[in-house]
């Protein structure tokens, strides 16, 4: 076994490096371990143990320093272990761990609220209130939501992901592995069509009537309570919709009294190259929902949004025992002072010219890239047998396999898991993101 190194963090020497097989002996013996102890159904994606994590790499038991493709699924936005994180989640460790908030309140999770109004879409009066993780804040803005209006209904979209949780699983549209056998699911929840430009062809426009005619004729405007939408779709397949649609439903909501919830979970704090995927149109949701990059790595989870929606609930009526956690607060300041500090709005925009010029280069040389589509550092290609719509899950499947095998962590997605999304953290190089897409390029030919 390698020693732990004594700073991980940016202090990592950023490189690919590679001593071993692909999980090596030692991740091998843990992998025995965690079968032995950990419930199957929690799976891993890439099976190294990993002891260091920083910059653009993660270094693993046996040595290996692998390129970081995926950020933890967008979470490490600002690095892992990044300076200011690891300096205010240290100092408020030492000073005091938990009170909960509901109990006797502090600092670090006013200012949250504070930052979340300032950094989110619009300048209207805004409030804001912290829980654990995404599922429960994309809960907790239904439950504002249908005490604001006094409706029941929830439209949600095609491919959509909201989480676990039961309500959220009713939510999310993929069956496996999210909700195979975990039902009955919470009721009121609708499905509209998603715009898909790729699979769909439609313009903005065209795709919003489709989607409000289905929720007129099939919910009726007056019943619903909230239109909730990934303004970039995440594990749905880094789905960007046609310029218009998210402005004409935002219209739609708004003469008809229907909150409309952003769930801005993983497209948010800076991964699109704009503080939130929103910003891009001009588009100013009710109510946003946040976690993921927020806060470096630490579990928090946000709903951010106008004070008078946000007021409608009775004292007592929000909350949880750790939710807006002194320490995850602590790190949400934290990141929050690096992507302004670093412009990192800027560097997620420089990240995907860098990453779209490479694909664009793959997509002429390889027919299976049908498309390819994205936001600064949201970025993908969908894989198709050429010349159609028919999904290629399996050549997905061995081109991130020899990414893997070749130490860069690439992630996959879609309803059909076709998909290959690249969200690196922003504290990547740009010669490492390099040579990561030689190796993705490398992948495509020796998968030919
Ligand atoms: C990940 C995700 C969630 C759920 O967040 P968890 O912290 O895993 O509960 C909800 N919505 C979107 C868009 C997500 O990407």
């Amino acid at each position: 076994m390698t020693s732990i190194p004594a700073t991980g963090g940016p202090a990592l020497p950023q490189e690919r490096r590679l001593v071993t097989a692909i999980p090596g002996p030692a991740s091998l013996a843990r992998l025995e371990r965690k079968k032995a102890h950990v419930a199957d159904g929690v799976g891993t994606t890439l099976p190294v143990f990993v002891v260091a994590a920083g910059g653009g790499v993660l270094l693993d038991v046996d040595g290996n320093s692998l390129i970081d493709l995926g950020s933890g699924i967008a979470v490490t936005t600002v690095g892992n272990s990044s300076t200011e994180v690891v300096r205010r989640v240290t100092e408020q460790a030492a000073a005091f761990t938990h009170t909960c908030f509901m109990v006797t309140p502090y600092d670090g999770y006013v200012d949250v609220c504070e930052q979340l109004a300032e950094l989110t879409p619009g300048d209207h009066a805004k409030k804001s209130a912290l829980f654990n993780s995404g599922a429960e804040a994309v809960e907790n803005a239904v439950k504002i939501a249908r005490v604001a209006t006094g409706r029941d209904a929830v439209v949600v979209f095609d491919h959509a992901y909201h989480g676990r949780t039961n309500l959220t699983m009713a939510m999310t549209a993929k069956n496996m592995p999210y909700k195979h056998g975990f039902g009955p699911f919470a009721g009121e929840v609708y499905r509209a069509p998603m715009s898909y430009p790729f699979r769909d062809g439609l313009s903005g426009e065209e795709a919003a009537a489709r989607a409000i005619d289905v929720i007129e004729k099939q919910v009726g405007a007056t019943n619903v309570a909230c239109v909730v939408i990934e303004p970039v779709l995440g594990e749905g397949g880094f789905v960007v919709p046609a310029p218009g649609f998210l402005p004409a439903l935002a219209a739609w909501c708004r003469t008809n009294d229907v909150v409309l919830v952003a769930d801005e979970i993983q497209s948010g704090f800076c991964r699109t190259g704009d503080w939130f995927a929103c910003d891009d149109e001009g588009v100013v949701p009710d109510l946003v929902t946040t976690a993921k990059g927020i806060a470096g790595g630490l579990p928090l989870a946000g709903v951010t949004g106008r004070a008078d929606l946000m007021d409608s609930v009775h004292v007592g009526g929000l909350g949880g025992t750790y939710g807006g956690n002194p320490i995850a607060c602590a790190a949400a300041l934290g990141a929050i002072e690096e992507m302004r500090g670093q412009d990192l709005p800027g560097r997620a925009r420089a990240v995907g010219e860098l990453m779209r010029s490479r694909l664009e280069k793959l997509q002429a040389e390889h027919p299976v890239i049908g498309d390819l589509r994205g936001r600064g550092a949201m970025m993908a290609i969908e894989l198709c047998h050429p010349g159609t719509l028919d999904p290629d899950p399996v050549r997905t499947a061995a081109v991130s396999a020899y990414c893997h095998q070749q130490g860069v962590v690439t992630l996959t997605c879609g309803t059909w898991g076709n998909v290959f999304r690249f969200l690196p953290p922003l504290s990547i190089s740009d010669a490492l993101l390099d040579e990561a897409f030689d190796v993705v390029a490398e992948a495509f030919a020796a998968t030919a």
